[in-house]
């Protein structure tokens, strides 16, 4: 039986990619139906409830900057935030905040359900409707049919979920939520390449159980970071710190003694589990010369008794788990609420996908999230706005959204898939993007909020708050660079007193706030050279554009230059073995990789800037 109304959009999943997926559809006013399991799990955080840190903040920002809902939902839902990083440049400051993971859940369903344009329905999707290879609807659970004219698939670690305690192993999608496996077979029956994944997570304890005393308390940051550019400190529930404890020798000794009945050990998980983020067996086994390793204790609310440890996420045995938690100090007497567990999940070869994140075999279908191979929220969050743009787009017969890796870090990671694919759970760094001075989480909104706006994915509100700030730091920067201090200024005594070097001749104040001594808010400690921005966002952004301007300019050649020698003809058989200065490591990937032109070259991980020069350099004189 069909359903009597078709859609333009069908998002089937309700995690953090079909969220964002199906808003940004329905933003930009395209008729679309979020199909999950179950509805009360819409926006659930399936492992740590925490959002950002390094690289995945940008991610966050860049969500945010186009109308998405995860910056303003953490925002409403963080319970500790802090600024990663907050002593290095402006690149890579990133800001992470411990979430409450029911008030995380509860605004992201207040977002989805005041969202025009956009149908709840609860039922599992076991088949997709195919004709002449264009997708046109899916099938639920109980035969009921939809039809659509794009589909976005945004299933998460449910397809084919086998979750592992142990030796034990059972069917999943995650703890408490049934797999995916109808589906999964479909899948696998279209000739999309599919591998499959792991990923794990640690025993939740009982907090009322630990000795927080012995524990190292660590606080959020003051003044507390707000995420959203449309957020501020008064959406933040009350505060509350996280701690840190260790594990040691014995924990050590106690996890080495279980590995024989360990999944992962055993042979019994054949999916590749996430490098960066390895379980605490992992840890032990990689780095066997390492004593201890740091838990961070992580409350999961305000009204929760459950505790995350962050750093000992695991799939031993439940009394392994039992003994190796026991043996962490302040954890002595701990009662474990959930064991920890592992999953595998098929997912689904990115490189078979379009940049628009539409596969490539069958038409108006598009993946987003886990699905393709990565691992995170903001990850998830990401690839969903992007594909629930472009479904959006495609029904609208508009021209796709396609972010480059020079515009936004979900450039960066849709063209890491699309075009290198993936072999472990992918998660984003800073270091995966070249252009990171431009990419900062301070300027997602000049990089990003303008093309939204374009395409129907900012709303008023945020466009008029988009302009009105900057207008503020054009009209300071402007003034900065027009406003003059000479040595007979009287003001000039006290800038003296501030500076290494006095001022010997006319300055404009945008040349003194670039001496290193010197910042904006500090030369505006100076009454007569103010007045100063009162929002400490346009003041920072004021700030950093003069600082960095320089560095700026030189990416920003660049980019130009690259752009240039994007489609540079790299012989098929050539030898990178004869370029002089290249390292051993750069030599061997390229000759792997073999990539056809420059522009491919340089996307290759670790192929750095430097070495696409020498390349360059090498074609020219032998070209
Ligand atoms: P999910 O959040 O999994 O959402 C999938 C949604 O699809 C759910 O709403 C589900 O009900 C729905 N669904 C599935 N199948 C169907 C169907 N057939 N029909 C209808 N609806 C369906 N990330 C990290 O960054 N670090 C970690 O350490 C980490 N550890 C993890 C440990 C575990 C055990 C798990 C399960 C996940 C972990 N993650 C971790 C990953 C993180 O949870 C995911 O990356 C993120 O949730 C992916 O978002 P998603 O939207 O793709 O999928």
């Amino acid at each position: 039986m069909f359903y009597q109304q078709a859609f333009d959009v069908i998002v089937v999943g309700g995690g953090h990619a079909g969220t964002e997926a199906a808003l940004a559809s329905a933003r930009m006013g395209v008729n679309t139906l979020l199909l999950t399991h179950n509805i009360e799990t819409i926006g659930q955080m399936s492992c740590n409830p925490a959002i950002g840190g390094i690289g995945k903040g940008h991610l966050v920002k860049e969500i945010d900057a186009l109308g998405g809902a995860m910056g303003l939902a953490t925002d409403h839902a963080g319970i500790q935030f802090r600024t990663l990083n907050s002593s290095k440049g402006p690149a890579v400051r990133a800001t992470r905040a411990q979430a409450d993971r029911t008030l995380y859940r509860h605004a992201i369903r207040k977002t989805v359900e005041s969202q025009p344009n956009l149908t709840l329905f609860q039922q599992s999707v076991d088949d997709l409707i195919v004709e002449n290879d264009r997708v046109t609807g899916v099938v639920t659970q109980m035969g009921l049919k939809f039809s659509a004219k794009t589909v976005v698939l945004t299933v998460g670690t449910f397809l084919g979920g086998t979750i592992h305690i142990g030796l034990e192993n059972y069917r999943g999608g995650r703890a408490g939520d049934p797999p995916s496996i109808a589906l999964a077979d479909r899948l696998r029956a279209l000739p999309f390449r599919v591998d499959r994944l792991k990923t794990g997570t640690p025993a939740r304890l009982d907090a009322r159980s630990l000795d927080f005393s012995v524990m190292q308390e660590q606080p959020g940051d003051d003044p507390v970071p707000v995420v959203s550019f449309m957020g501020d400190r008064s959406m933040h529930p009350r505060q509350i710190p996280c701690y840190i404890t260790h594990t040691n020798e014995n924990t050590h000794e106690i996890i080495r003694s279980g590995l024989d009945r360990s999944p992962m050990y055993t042979g019994l998980i054949e999916g590749v589990g996430p490098r960066y983020c390895p379980s605490i067996e992992d840890k032990i086994m990689r780095f066997a010369d390492k004593g201890s390793h740091q838990i961070f204790v992580e409350p999961e609310g305000l009204n929760s008794i459950e505790v995350y440890p962050n750093g000992i996420s695991t799939s031993l045995p439940f009394d392994v788990q039992m003994a190796m938690v026991r043996s962490i100090r302040g954890f002595e007497n701990a009662h474990i609420v959930r064991p920890g567990y592992a999953i595998e999940y098929d997912f689904f070869d990115p490189r078979d996908l379009r940049q628009t994140l539409e596969t490539k075999f069958i038409d108006g279908l598009f993946f987003a999230g886990q699905i393709n191979g990565t691992t995170g929220y903001e990850e998830a969050g990401a690839q969903g706005l992007v594909a629930g743009a472009n479904a959006a787009l495609q029904v609208q017969q508009k021209d796709p959204m396609i972010l480059r890796r020079d515009q936004a870090y979900m450039g960066v990671l849709i063209d890491d898939l699309a075009t290198m694919g993936t072999k472990e759970p992918y998660r984003m760094f800073t270091s995966r993007a070249e252009y990171r001075l431009l990419l900062r989480e301070d300027n997602a909104d000049s990089r990003l909020t303008a093309l939204g706006r374009e395409i129907g994915l900012v709303d008023d509100d945020r466009w008029q708050a988009f302009n009105q700030k900057r207008e503020q730091v054009e009209q300071e920067l402007g003034r900065l660079r027009a406003q003059y201090i000479h040595p007979e200024h009287a003001a000039a005594p006290q800038l003296n007193d501030m500076l290494k070097n006095p001022v010997s001749r006319e300055h404009s104040l945008e040349e003194l706030i670039r001496r290193p001594e010197m910042t904006y808010s500090q030369l505006m400690e100076i009454e007569s050279l103010g007045p100063r921005l009162q929002d400490p966002i346009a003041a920072e952004q004021v700030e950093i554009q003069i600082k960095y301007a320089g560095y700026i300019a030189r990416q920003l050649d660049e980019i130009a230059k690259a752009q240039r020698h994007e489609n540079t003809l790299l012989p098929v058989d050539f030898d990178f073995a004869q370029i002089s200065g290249l390292s051993n490591e750069v030599v061997a990937k390229l000759s792997e990789a073999r990539p056809e032109t420059i522009g491919k070259a340089s996307r290759i991980s670790g192929v750095t800037p430097a070495a696409i020069s020498l390349l360059l350099v090498y074609l020219k004189k032998h070209g």
